[in-house]
């Protein structure tokens, strides 16, 4: 490796957060600074959910100039944000409408239609779990509601994507990022040709891959003379967040990491050198989303924080029984941890990935129903909900591992990696359900993956073993033993 400064820009965008940090690697060290946040979510209007992209752009702008104003010099930017969602640039290059959310029922109305031995085609065609939230799915209910949309697009770009096109103006994308919408074949390493042509979709209206380490644009100059900042190349890093955090995780050489991706989505799964397509892991429900340099993450995408977070929205920050003195004390997460007192047996159980979650309209209603049908005794008090969801969510990492586990694939300790792994309550219990050794971090798992796999470009980093040494400078790990106390707790079903 060489030693060698550079001063690289993390463009982190996550389902619930936007995040702009800024790295400084001195030849031994990676010293990062978080810049600039901005908590954000999937916005409603007249029954459609958004992304509210120029916000986010601005908020990137905004990270920019006070990464500049920290380091002086700007050498390099990455960006990795959430999978599958998109935006559509027209004539003039013009971005047609908001990007859409993937919680609307779009995609469910693409996938409705296919059989299971359809659904088993499209993933040996590509490797990808069918899922209503992929991109191909999306774009088939959309381009049914909105022709008029669909029929003046002249470009797809997924959410890094698009934003790389806001930086630089040029269009292009990964094969990380590209996996996530089913349009790609993982094990090619190519588009899938014969999805394209099933589904009708125009293939030029994706862009040509960028290799990870190489430049997929330069700041556009008016940026450069609107921000007052130097101007700098956008390196191709994993544009899914789950790629870059992936390439973050702290491994000893030669360990295939199992790890938790744990955020507004959990991904749960194990790194590998190729993809592993066949029909076990199809009856499983795994995919095999395109990480970070030619390496494969077979995962189960999994409803992750997502239902504590509406919980918290729903709750409004108002919980009397456990914050006397004030209003604030829901808006906090430790807080929220702190007031689970115990980690015994589980109080109630449901299963995260029943659809009634996915987006209700009450997410305190949709956890009492389930658990009224299920047989269950309600929730007492608000964070009683928290409880139920913590226990849920561990209870469904332990299925994922051993499903894993059966694959001969598991092996050694689990790595819990993102903004989730702040929750140690939710560490613990999944720590005594799956029976592992759960080593914890980085928080910040994205950002770090991109700034050291930017380190690709000048040669810094030669390959993902470098970078995840460099990115070992910078993050912390904290390590939960199990202590087996749970007998068995299975998640009952909800039932009519
Ligand atoms: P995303 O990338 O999807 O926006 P993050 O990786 O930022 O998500 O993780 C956000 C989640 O992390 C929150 O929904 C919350 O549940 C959890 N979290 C954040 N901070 C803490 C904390 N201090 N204690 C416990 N959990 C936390």
């Amino acid at each position: 490796m060489n030693k060698e400064n550079w001063n690289s820009v993390a463009i982190d965008c996550g389902n619930s957060s936007i995040r702009v940090v800024v790295g400084e690697y001195d030849g031994e060290k990676l010293r990062t600074t978080l810049v600039r946040q901005m908590g954000h979510k999937e916005i409603q209007i007249n029954g459609c959910w958004f992304w509210d992209i120029l916000a986010i752009f601005n908020c990137i702008k905004e990270g920019l100039r006070e990464a500049y104003a920290r380091v002086g010099h700007i050498h390099s930017a990455g960006i990795s944000t959430w999978g599958i969602d998109y935006g559509l640039l027209g004539e003039g290059e013009l971005l047609l409408a908001n990007p859409l959310c993937h919680r609307n029922s779009f995609g469910e109305e693409g996938l409705s239609a296919l059989t299971a031995e359809e659904r088993r085609e499209l993933f040996d065609q590509t490797g990808i779990h069918c899922d209503k939230i992929n991109t191909v799915f999306q774009i088939l209910g959309y381009r049914r509601r909105f022709p008029v949309f669909w029929r003046n697009a002249k470009a797809l770009l997924l959410i890094p994507d698009l934003l790389n096109y806001f930086l630089t103006g040029e269009k292009n994308t990964d094969t990380s990022i590209v996996s996530t919408s089913q349009l790609f074949d993982v094990t090619a390493g190519n588009y899938a040709a014969g999805i394209f042509k099933r589904f009708d979709i125009d293939p030029d209206l994706l862009p040509p891959l960028c290799p990870h380490g190489k430049v997929r644009g330069t700041l556009r100059p008016e940026l450069v003379a609107e921000l007052g900042i130097n101007s700098f190349p956008v390196v191709s890093v994993p544009g899914h967040d789950t790629a870059a955090a992936v390439a973050a995780i702290p491994t000893d050489s030669g360990e295939k990491p199992l790890f938790i991706s744990s955020g507004t989505w959990s991904l749960i799964g194990v790194e590998l050198p190729k993809p592993m397509v066949n029909a076990k892991v199809f009856q499983l429900g795994l995919t095999n989303e395109a990480g970070a340099l030619g390496t494969t993450t077979l995962l189960k995408n999994s409803v992750g924080l997502f239902i504590a977070q509406r919980l918290r929205q729903e709750f409004g920050g108002v919980s009397e029984e456990y914050s006397p003195g004030g209003k604030t004390a829901i808006e906090d997460w430790n807080s929220i941890v702190a007031g689970i007192k115990s980690v015994g047996r589980p109080t109630g159980i449901i299963d995260p990935n029943d659809p009634v979650f996915f987006n209700p309209p009450s997410m305190r209603e949709a956890i009492s129903t389930y658990l009224r049908r299920s047989g269950q005794r309600q929730p007492a008090r608000e964070i009683d909900y928290f409880r139920v969801v913590y226990d849920s969510l561990a209870l469904s990492y332990r299925a994922v591992v051993e499903s894993l586990t059966d694959l001969g694939i598991a092996t050694g300790d689990l790595h819990i990696i993102g903004g989730g792994c702040q929750n140690h309550l939710l560490n613990q219990i999944t720590a005594d359900l799956t029976g592992r050794r759960v080593v914890v971090g980085p928080v910040e798992a994205t950002s770090l993956g991109v700034l050291a796999m930017e380190l690709l470009h000048p040669g810094i980093a030669s390959d993902l073993a470098a970078v995840r040494k460099v990115a070992a400078t910078a993050g912390t790990r904290e390590v939960y033993e199990s202590r087996g106390r749970w007998d068995n707790p299975v998640i009952p079903e909800a039932g009519g």
